[in-house]
Formats: structure tokens, sequence, C-alpha cells
């Protein structure tokens, strides 16, 4: 229903809207019922261009579900401890509900350290150990915020994975690992057969030949080529890459982890970039704060 007519290309931009619509009217019931305004706080440390970019689409995103949104810049040198002590805070704040700490940090800062001393019922980003633990003991809570967008992009465009073979590439903690927990649950939407590949699989063109669907999660420009598909393949391409390209204002042009141009043609559905799994992505962190809110309003 949301591939064009004739290029099976899935706009993701135009499903986000269709689910942030389904949040903002959530957020107006919290309102109107309990008086509560869902909130999200997000942490955000030194100057990185791509990070700053994302943590604005989160918060226009955000402002336009009606979700709160509260920013705490700090310095690139700032001391590890100075960032727990935030996170703390808002722990105990009952006015926020979702904390979000925009990764990646300096090289100063220890992540997972960071990350763990989030309250797990406020980690909508679901990175805290505790949650990745609950996904992968098959019992769910917060789940990261891109394997949703593309299980939620699959369930929306009648791509059901139940009983597909799905081939994922990049087994990242944000992305490929919780992807395959999630698509291999046994419960709505999961139920797949996954196979994980990364940088040491072996003669990789011989596995993403036999998926049904194919996410790919690797950071590297145009990797997935026609070569390496069959043809009536569904591609979830995850990469967002920066090309140099001064005819760009920006100087750069964003592509995938997928050659577009060469697999589009051959597949039956496919996500572009931009416009597919990033604006999804926001639109599930979203949904988890929404999840934050019902689950701490006890
Ligand atoms: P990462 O950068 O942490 O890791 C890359 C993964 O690719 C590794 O697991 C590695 O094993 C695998 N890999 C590298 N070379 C390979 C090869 N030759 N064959 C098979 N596997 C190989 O991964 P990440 O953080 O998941 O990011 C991947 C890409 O997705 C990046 O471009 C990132 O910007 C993008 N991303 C997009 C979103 C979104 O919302 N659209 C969200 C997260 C990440």
């Amino acid at each position: 229903m949301y591939k064009s007519d004739y290029k099976n290309i899935i706009y993701g931009n135009l499903i986000s809207r269709e689910i942030q619509n389904e949040i903002k009217t959530e957020v107006l019931l919290f309102k109107q019922s309990r008086n509560i305004i869902p909130s999200l706080a997000v942490i955000l440390v030194g100057d990185n261009d791509a990070s700053r970019l994302y943590v604005k689409n989160k918060q226009r995103m955000a402002n336009y579900v009606g979700i709160q949104s509260k920013l705490f810049e700090l310095p690139i040198h700032v001391e590890q401890k100075e960032i727990i002590n935030i996170i703390e805070d808002l722990n105990e704040d009952p006015t926020i509900h979702g904390i979000l700490v925009q990764l990646p940090l300096p090289s100063q800062i220890d992540e997972t350290t960071v990350i763990s001393m989030i309250n797990p019922l406020k980690d909508v980003d679901g990175l805290h150990p505790y949650n990745s633990g609950l996904l992968a003991a098959g019992i769910p809570k917060f789940v990261p915020a891109t394997p949703l967008a593309i299980r939620e992009i699959l369930l929306r465009t009648n791509n059901n994975p139940a009983g597909k073979h799905v081939v994922i590439l990049g087994r990242s903690n944000i992305v490929g690992r919780p992807v395959a927990n999630l698509l291999s649950l046994k419960s709505f939407g999961g139920n797949a057969t996954v196979t994980l590949c990364h940088s040491r699989t072996n003669d990789l063109k011989s596995l993403t030949k036999t998926a049904d669907i194919i996410i790919v999660a690797m950071g590297i420009p145009n990797f997935v080529d026609a070569s390496m598909v069959h043809s009536g393949v569904v591609v979830i391409d995850v990469g967002i890459n920066r090309i140099p390209n001064l005819k760009m204002q920006r100087g750069y042009k964003l592509v995938g982890d997928v050659d577009f141009e060469s697999v589009m043609p051959i597949s039956s559905a496919i996500t572009p970039v931009p416009g597919g799994v990033g604006p999804m992505t926001i639109a599930m962190l979203l949904s988890n704060t929404i999840l934050a809110t019902k689950l701490q309003d006890i």
C-alpha cells in the first residue's frame, strides 16, 4: 500500500507520518485523561554534525506529536561523572519519561557504563543490558528504535517476515543483533528464519542470494549490488553514508549500503536512503516514549 505504483519503493517518511499521527492521538489522550505530558530527555555530547542533525530531527518530530523534549548539551571534553550525574537526576525526575544518550560518545567516555546508568523503565533506546537481555530472552520491553522501525515497515507493506528467510548484514548492538532477535521471536511480526552475517562471514554472496528479505546495516556505501540478491527480494537499507559531492549545497550526498540503482529494478520492495528507515526510526523512538510513559503511570 505504501509502494509507489511502478517502482516498488517503500516511502518510510509516509509510514512514519502515519505512525506520528497515531502517537499524536495517544499523547492527547494522556493529556486529557491523566493530565500527563509524555517527555523525552536527550543528552548530546560534543559537536558531531550528524549527531546534532539526528537530535534536531528527533526534537522536531517529538514537537509535532506533542511529546515534550528537553535537550542537555555537553562539551566534547566532559567527564563521564558529569553525564552520569545528569542521568541520575533524570532517573529521579517524575516529569521525564524517556532518557536518550545520543551515540557515539567521545573516546574518554565508556558508552556501556553510561547507558547502564539509565533507569531501564526510561530506556527508550532499548540499549540498557537489562532491556537487551529481555529481548534476547524472548520477553521484550524496550527494543531499539531501528529494529522496531524495520519490523513496522515490513508489516505495514504486507511483507510479514513469518516463515521468510531474513538475511541481516551487520551485528551491531543497535541494529543487527536486536533485529535478529526481534524478527525471530515466536510472536506476531516475528517467526522469521534469520541469518546474521558480519565482517567474518565466509562467502557472503551465497547467503544473501537465498534471502527473501535482506536487511543491510554495515555503513559501507553501495555494498550490496544486484549480483548479491535474487529477484523479488525485499530490501531494507539501514545504512546512512555521506559521500562528498560538491554539487550539493551541503557538500555531500546521502547514500545507503545498497546500490539502489542496480537493486531496485529486481527487488519487490526497497527502502530508499534518505526517506526510508531513518524517519521510521524516529517515529519508533517516540512510540517507545509513549510506552515508557504508560509503564511509569502506575
Ligand atoms: P556498525 O557501524 O557498528 O557496524 C558495522 C557492521 O557491519 C559490523 O557488525 C560488521 O561486522 C559489519 N560488516 C562490516 N564489513 C562487513 C562485510 N564485509 N561483510 C559483512 N558484514 C560486515 O553498525 P551500525 O551502528 O548498525 O551502523 C550501520 C549503518 O547503519 C551506518 O551507516 C549507520 O549510520 C546506519 N544506521 C542507520 C540508522 C537509521 O535510523 N537509519 C540507525 C542506526 C545506524
